[in-house]
């Protein structure tokens, strides 16, 4: 599997999306998440090797292409999130849906060791986490990994929703206190996209 396609996909959506995301980031941040995510994902493509096999060999690239280039608190965690699923996949060639869970696990491991946030604290995991079960629910049914990614996106998406309700006590958007609550959290809005594209990939190669 030339992961090289899949982060391009990744890099696409995000890169459309850079002033919705950094308008989200306005909102209860400093304006910079989609710019930041942009960059780094633009130095993804330029370091990742188009026709390297191994996905771990190209996540690991692509997590430290994010953690030297997006800066803010997001590039150390999609950094790390990205190296975490890399060692797990060290090897793998392709990925199946056990795969894909490993992958999502190490990562939010990777991410809550990195920033020490749990759920319901309005970052990013508010929509990992709950895309996590949703997508272990879905393959203890049995589900293709296409289908269960369907149902993490969509809880991904609600979880989106949730973080408009509550209040931030993580990262910057924490300095708001009560007036974060009405805002989307941005990174997990970016970290739905990102889904949402690994879907469209794998959607497109089956
Ligand atoms: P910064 O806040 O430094 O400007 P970004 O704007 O790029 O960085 O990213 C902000 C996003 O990072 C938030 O929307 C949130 O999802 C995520 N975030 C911040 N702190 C944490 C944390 N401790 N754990 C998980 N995610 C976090
Ligand atoms: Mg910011």
């Amino acid at each position: 599997m030339a992961v090289y396609e899949c982060l391009s996909d990744i890099a696409s959506k995000i890169i459309a999306n850079k002033d919705f995301l950094t308008e989200l980031d306005r909102e209860i941040g400093d304006s910079d998440h989609g710019i930041n995510l942009s960059r780094g994902f633009t130095a993804v493509l330029e370091k990742v090797n188009k026709d390297e096999q191994d996905i771990g060999v190209s996540l690991k690239k692509a997590g430290m292409t994010l953690l030297s280039t997006v800066g803010g608190a997001s590039g150390p965690l999609y950094g790390t999130a990205y190296m975490e699923a890399a060692k797990v996949l060290s090897g793998k060639t392709e990925l199946n849906a056990q795969d894909f869970l490993a992958a999502l696990d190490a990562a939010i491991a990777g991410i809550q060791k990195r920033g020490k946030a749990v759920k319901g604290e309005k970052t990013m995991l508010d929509a990992i986490i709950p895309a996590r079960e949703a997508y272990a629910h879905e393959l203890d049914n049995n589900a293709s990994l296409i289908n269960a990614l369907e149902a993490a996106i969509k809880a991904a998406r609600e979880g989106v929703e949730y973080t408009k309700t509550i209040i931030a006590t993580k990262g910057r958007a924490s300095y708001l206190g009560e007036r974060s609550i009405g805002h989307q959290d941005p990174g997990a809005t970016s970290s739905t996209f990102t889904l949402e594209a690994i879907l469209d990939y794998l959607k497109g190669k089956a």
